[in-house]
């Protein structure tokens, strides 16, 4: 496509995402230098469209950013009152009381918020400040310079044909070039991918983790709702088939945000984590608390969880790559909105001190400094083991290790007895032939507390346009049943939370069908297939998800 002519915009600072990362690095740089010019661009088709992480929020990064965050009106308004955690076994739980946590676990201080909304209220923060937002507007391609600089992206391209070429409806869209680009798409950014690879910008790190995380809205009996609770499970039903475990947030108007994570270094082929996801509803605590409600909203997402040692170099020329677009999940306290927010102000403060000094186009290696040994290295340092640790040792013995691995760096400052521990694998390459696995009997959803996945699917409110060429993309058609169906029962018939990916079976022959249509944007695919045959590239921008409050 890069003999089309299109019009091009300069700016000084293009950011990709109006997550809490973009959003954080537009408003600094106004704040730093009302003249510089900022625009940032979204895919959805508006800002919190796309963002899930209905989240307990640490305000450390709000309150660096804003601090009369609440005389502005910020959506924080549910304190955390209550923190609970439980071991759940399938007809009980054992509550772990608080004491021995370590402090850093403990969500005092902060708040039950919907990050949709409070992205929603930073754009209005930014847009006040004069930061251009643009949102329907998906970045499908990077643009480079003469000396293999980025030096922009190309956006709003809308209408082509399913094979990929121009039609008469085609709007090639623009290209808009920046003094430096910020990509702070979040988890397995597309760009961000292009430019890791590009650059070898995890060359010598080790490889990122992550998880997908699905989660549910619903509407509770009032007589059971208590704002500002929050709770942890692990255990059941995911026992030793993989890592993860639940959340249960109490927002306010009777509200409450019920998610659950499974770690996608999972070997198991046949494990389906959307079912797990249900099955865990029926637990008889969950159960109880969700019985007369009903569920108002349904999304997933990809979480990293590699977490220090597997960020990758955050700066090439041009471009910087912000908050989870490199991993800055706290993997045991699941958070991550706080480091995105702390990144994209690092990165402003960079980039205004870069082009005040006449630069442009560079590295910008302040940025990865303040990011490595500031706040957020401090944070994701302390509990760089927790994940190793569980992956090789299993859930109960993390637990014992990683609880006492991260007492022990609280109280020396940050040494570790066990190092730098490694994550060896990729969550694609953990993945084990499904002979040497037992396949896995799920019970039916009930339509009650249960659902099956292409209705909890219309609760994410998603649509892609049918007539365009489908967004993810197979290098080789020929894998999934040549390949992946032998050998790992195609394992993204269950991994997809979103029921993308279907194998048929057509006049006696075994066909993959891909329906990119009901895709949420969560990733999981290019993520954890086996073969690392899929790729998902950005469809045009407008479609996907349309998250009401997650
Ligand atoms: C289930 C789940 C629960 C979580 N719970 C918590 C929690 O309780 N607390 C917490 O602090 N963290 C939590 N997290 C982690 C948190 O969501 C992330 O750390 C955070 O979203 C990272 O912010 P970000 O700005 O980097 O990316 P994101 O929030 O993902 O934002 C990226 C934005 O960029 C847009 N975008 C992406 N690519 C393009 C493109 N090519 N063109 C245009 N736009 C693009 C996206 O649409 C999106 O709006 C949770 C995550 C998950 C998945």
């Amino acid at each position: 496509m890069s003999e089309i002519e299109r019009e091009a915009m300069e700016y000084d600072v293009v950011i990709v995402g109006a997550g809490p990362a973009g959003l954080s690095a537009a408003i600094r740089l106004k704040q730093l230098d009302a003249d510089l010019n900022v625009v940032v661009l979204e895919k959805g088709s508006e800002v919190g469209a796309h963002i899930l992480s209905g989240a307990v929020l640490d305000p450390c990064g709000l309150d660096k950013l804003m601090p009369d965050w609440k005389e502005k009106g910020a959506p924080l308004n549910v304190p955390v009152r209550e923190d609970n955690f439980y071991m759940l076994g399938e007809a009980g739980e054992v509550r772990i009381p608080n004491f021995p946590m370590p402090p850093l676990m403990n969500n005092h201080g902060n708040y039950i918020v919907s990050m949709g909304n409070v992205c929603r209220w930073m754009a209005e923060q930014a847009e006040e400040l004069g930061v251009e937002i643009f949102p329907g507007m998906a970045c499908s391609e990077l643009v480079y310079g003469d000396k293999g600089e980025i030096k922009g992206v190309v956006a709003g391209v809308f209408g082509l044909e399913a094979d990929g070429s121009y039609g008469p409806g085609t709007e090639p869209g623009m290209e808009l070039h920046g003094k430096y680009v910020f990509l702070s798409e979040g988890v397995r950014g597309s760009l961000s991918k292009e430019v890791i690879e590009r650059y070898g910008l995890s060359d010598g790190k080790e490889p990122q983790k992550f998880g997908v995380g699905m989660k549910e809205i619903w509407e509770i009996d009032p007589a059971k709702h208590k704002e500002g609770t929050v709770t942890h499970t692990m255990g059941w039903p995911l026992g030793s088939n993989a890592g993860g475990g639940s959340f249960v947030y109490h927002l306010d108007n009777n509200q409450v945000y019920v998610g659950f994570v499974v770690h996608l270094n999972y070997k198991n082929p046949h494990l389906f984590p959307y079912m797990e996801f249900q099955r865990f509803k029926h637990h008889p605590m969950i159960a109880d608390l969700l019985k007369g409600g009903k569920r108002v909203a349904y999304g997933a997402r990809a979480i990293s969880e590699g977490g220090y040692q597997s960020m990758p170099q955050m700066v090439a020329p041009g471009v910087a790559l912000l908050g989870c677009s490199v991993g800055m999940v706290n993997v045991p306290r699941i958070k991550g909105n706080h480091n995105a927010m702390l990144s994209g102000i690092a990165a402003a403060e960079a980039a205004e001190r870069a082009i005040k000094a006449g630069r442009a186009s560079d590295e910008l290696h302040d940025y990865e400094d303040e990011v490595r040994k500031g706040e957020i290295g401090k944070d994701l340092k302390k509990v760089r083991n927790v994940k190793p640790l569980w992956s090789k040792f299993g859930l109960t013995a993390s637990l014992t290790l990683g609880g006492f691995d991260m007492w022990f760096q609280t109280l020396t400052g940050g040494f570790s007895l066990f190092g730098s521990l490694k994550h060896g694998k990729t969550d694609a390459a953990a993945t084990e032939p499904a002979s040497v696995h037992k396949p896995i009997d799920y019970p039916k959803p009930d339509g009650v507390l249960s659902f099956d996945r292409l209705t909890n699917v219309s609760f994410s409110f998603t649509n892609h346009e049918e007539s365009q060429p489908p967004h993810l993309q197979l290098a080789d058609t020929s894998v999934p049943i040549g390949n992946n169906l032998p050998m790992y029962d195609e394992p993204a018939q269950r991994y997809c939370p979103a029921g993308v990916y279907e194998v048929v079976e057509k006049e006696g022959k075994k066909e993959f069908v891909v329906n990119f249509q009901n895709c949420v944007h969560c990733k999981t695919c290019d993520i954890k297939d086996p073969a690392q045959n899929i790729t998902w590239a950005c469809p045009q921008g407008g479609e996907g998800p349309n998250y009401p409050n997650m």
